[in-house]
């Protein structure tokens, strides 16, 4: 059987930086799949020590182009930090939550991660632009990137009813 590692917000738990879940259309699958033992269950900034609530944090570039914007895989690459609110950088923890969530994946076999998107971490179509003003760009954060990276197919809440038909329609010798 093909696992899925699922964001934590996703599943009701209210773990978001505002202290709430995500809500998802497709609640009804997450409950199937929670039944069919199908769903690791994880937040990546819990793992890590992060409060519930804590500051909003979002990704930010660094050194002569602050501005331009940045995403999960300049993180990684150490062009971009990850800030608080606050002021507070916070990028060795996302870091280590990144690195935790592919840890776990690949020890228990997971080859899909539904993530919460728009999250620094989780996001995966899109996510802020460094400003705290509510403007979305396209990118991912660095928990999908790192996840992607290694080689797990991510998706975001709103595809959760594609990635059910895939999952229905292959066979346990011809995963998708
Ligand atoms: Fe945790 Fe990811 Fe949900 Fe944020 S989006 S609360 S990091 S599972």
């Amino acid at each position: 059987m093909n696992l899925v590692l699922v964001s934590s917000c996703l599943l009701g738990q209210p773990v978001r930086y505002n202290g709430t879940d995500q809500q998802t259309d497709h609640a009804d699958i997450l409950a199937q799949w929670t039944r069919e033992g199908r769903i690791i269950p994880f937040c990546p900034e819990v793992a890590v020590g992060f409060p519930t609530p804590r500051p909003p944090a979002e990704i930010v570039g660094t050194g002569q182009s602050p501005q331009v914007h940045r995403q999960g895989k300049d993180v990684l690459d150490g062009a971009a930090r990850i800030i608080e609110k606050s002021g507070r950088d916070v990028t060795e923890l996302y870091l280590e939550a990144a690195e935790k969530t592919v840890a776990l994946a690949m020890q228990r076999g997971c080859s899909h991660a539904v993530l919460t998107d728009g999250s620094p971490s989780c996001g995966s179509s899109f996510i802020y632009d460094g400003t705290f003003s509510g403007i979305r760009i396209s990118g991912m954060g660095t928990t999908a990137t790192a996840l992607r990276d290694a080689g797990i197919y991510v998706w975001s809440q709103t595809q959760i009813a594609e990635l059910d038909a895939k999952l229905r329609a292959c066979t346990e010798s011809d995963p998708v």
